[in-house]
């Protein structure tokens, strides 16, 4: 009994781990030609191209990738929803910034792709066969992400840190007085 409990156990660890770790591939073409769907929550964390850019690596964002056809193109469509805490370029504080993002993506041969962009009509990616989920999600998430975040004006964190976060009553008087 103790050691069907053991393996009973350990067998429900490796099933977590690999739930935490699969990513999603996709045949893209395929995915637009059959109208197929695929959705789930990913953890900001395990988009690892993000972490130069984001304050904090927690939180969940949730997405839909959705294939369908427009006017003989085969089309992929991202939806994003959730919230990043991006760094404030002023102040160096964290900056909520929350995803709501859409994306149309024109799915072209790798020698089409150039074609495409002077067209500019519409963005592109390559249709590969086996195209990675979550390198998509990152990427459309990038390049989402304003290039210098900040906060509204007036709104920045103080740098000074620990005890003087607060600025004091006789501080504001003083500054008042100048
Ligand atoms: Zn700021």
């Amino acid at each position: 009994m103790f050691l069907y409990g053991f393996f009973d156990r350990e067998g429900r660890n490796i099933y977590h781990a690999r739930l935490m770790f699969a990513r999603p591939f996709i045949d893209s073409v395929d995915f637009a030609r059959n109208g197929k769907e695929m959705r789930g929550e990913i953890a900001v964390l395990a988009l690892s191209r993000l972490a130069d850019v984001l304050a904090k690596s927690g939180g969940l964002l949730t997405y839909i990738i959705r294939g369908y056809r427009e006017e003989g193109r085969d089309m992929l469509e991202v939806s994003l929803q959730g919230e990043c805490t991006l760094r404030c370029q002023r102040c160096l504080g964290e900056l909520d910034f929350p995803v709501n993002l859409i994306s149309r993506l024109w799915l072209l041969p790798a020698d089409k792709l150039d074609e495409a962009e002077e067209n500019d009509e519409m963005d592109a990616i390559e249709a590969e066969p086996r195209l990675d989920v979550l390198a998509l999600i990152e990427e459309e998430l990038l390049l989402s992400f304003p290039l210098a975040p900040r906060h509204q004006e007036g709104e920045c964190v103080p740098a000074t840190g620990g005890l003087q976060q607060k600025a004091s009553p006789f501080a504001v008087l003083a500054g008042l007085k100048k």
